[in-house]
């Protein structure tokens, strides 16, 4: 499974990266690259199939919702997750909302951790398998 990471934070990127190698299944062979530039990040995320892009579209003002959606629509088959920041009990309500309408598969609230992660990522690769 082909993984991409972006989040301007590279302690953030540091942490996704174990946990997402702590659940990957031993000698599979999980590629993740990750990065906190704007346009390194456009530029991997439209040109690379990746499985799977997680990102905080907080990366770039200008480019973090358009990239969302611009990855659903040439590389329909990316599965998206969404990092928000936003703190708020609406969270899961209000931003599942907003960001479904994006086309984003899951989103999750880095104030509240991120170890939904892992398991979201292994939904993934058992989605992949099956596609
Ligand atoms: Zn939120």
């Amino acid at each position: 499974m082909d993984i991409l990471l972006i989040d301007q934070e590279s302690e953030v990127l540091d942490l996704l990266e174990n946990l997402i190698r702590f659940a990957s299944p031993e000698g599979n062979g999980w590629s993740i690259q990750k990065t906190n530039k704007p346009e390194d990040a456009v530029q991997l995320a439209l040109q690379n199939g990746f499985d799977l892009v997680v990102m905080d579209p907080r990366f770039s003002e200008k480019w973090g919702l358009p990239l969302i959606k611009t990855i659903r629509e040439v590389r329909p088959r990316t599965t998206v997750i969404v990092l928000c920041n936003c703190g708020s009990d609406l969270c899961s309500l209000y931003c599942r909302d907003r960001y479904r309408e994006f086309g984003v598969n899951h989103h999750v609230d880095k104030t509240k951790g991120l170890l939904g992660i892992p398991g979201m990522v292994r939904d993934c690769q058992r989605n992949a398998a099956v596609c």
